[in-house]
Parts: C-alpha cells; sequence; structure tokens
C-alpha cells in the first residue's frame, strides 16, 4: 500500500513496526512538529496549486520521525501526498529455506525497487537469482545442472 494522506497525518507502513501499517501524526496535543511551506503557483498530477508543504510527522507506534511532501491549496488536509519518508515496501514472502545470503540481497533488490532505482534493482535481483541457480547446483558458465544433491529452496 502506497502511503495516503488521512486528513492531516498519513497512513504508511512504518520500518520501525515490522512494516506495519501505522499512523504517522503530524501533531501531538495539537501543536504541530513543523513544517515548511514554500508558496507558488504550480501544477501537480493534473492539478493546479499555489503552495508545497514538507510536513514533519511521528508514528503513532514507536515515535519514529517521518517528513510528507504535500501539494495543497490553503489546507494541507486537502492536498495531493507526493511522497513520504520513510519509504515503505512490502517483502514478499520467502520460504524459510532461502539461505540467508541469499534472502538478504534479496531483500536489498526490494530496498533499491522502493526508491525507483531500477538499474540496481534489477542488477540485485540478476545476482539473487544466480546465487539461488549455484545453490541450487547449477553451474554458472551454461546455467546447467551439475549437481544430483536435492535443491534446497522450495
Ligand atoms: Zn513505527
Amino acid at each position: 500500500m502506497k502511503p495516503q494522506l488521512h486528513g492531516a497525518n498519513v497512513r504508511a507502513r512504518c520500518p520501525n513496526c515490522g512494516g506495519a501499517l501505522t499512523t504517522f501524526e503530524s501533531a501531538a496535543n495539537r501543536v504541530e512538529y513543523g513544517a515548511i511551506q514554500v508558496d507558488h503557483e504550480h501544477k501537480h498530477g493534473g492539478y493546479d496549486f499555489n503552495r508545497i508543504v514538507y510536513q514533519l510527522m511521528r508514528c503513532a507506534g514507536c515515535g519514529r520521525g517521518g517528513l510528507a511532501e504535500v501539494h495543497c491549496e490553503d489546507h494541507f488536509s486537502k492536498g495531493l501526498l507526493d511522497s513520504f519518508f520513510p519509504r515503505t515496501i512490502e517483502q514478499a514472502p520467502l520460504p524459510e529455506a532461502v539461505p540467508k545470503g541469499i534472502e538478504s540481497e534479496y531483500r536489498e533488490a526490494e530496498i533499491c525497487a522502493s526508491v525507483e532505482a531500477w538499474r540496481a534493482a534489477s542488477a540485485m535481483l540478476r545476482s539473487t537469482l544466480e546465487k539461488a541457480l549455484e545453490d541450487s547446483g547449477y553451474k554458472r558458465t551454461h546455467w546447467q545442472r551439475i549437481s544430483t544433491r536435492p535443491r534446497r529452496m522450495a
């Protein structure tokens, strides 16, 4: 799920809360954490706006900080959320038998993809696939299976 603006808060997955869907709040006890406002007429996503607000936020679960970039007219809560930090990703489930080295490389590929570093993500996925093949007994030169030992991955 992509982060979404809900009133003055953002609903997003928090990496510090194990990827749980949580609310990042823009204020505590009605006092805002702080924001930078840039006023200028512009178009974004096909709509007209007159300002960009960079709003500090805080995870309601663990307290981790966040930053929302919202394009809006007069009211932040009626704006369009353009980006949100921390970047959050939904991790693909992997079988428990996947070796830790291969899993960590795959997770790094997911992180690259989450920041739209497509070439880096592709390179990491290719490397992950090569290591998975080698771990399953395939030879790198022609990717032919040379071992008769059972596969470690399901
Ligand atoms: Zn959190």
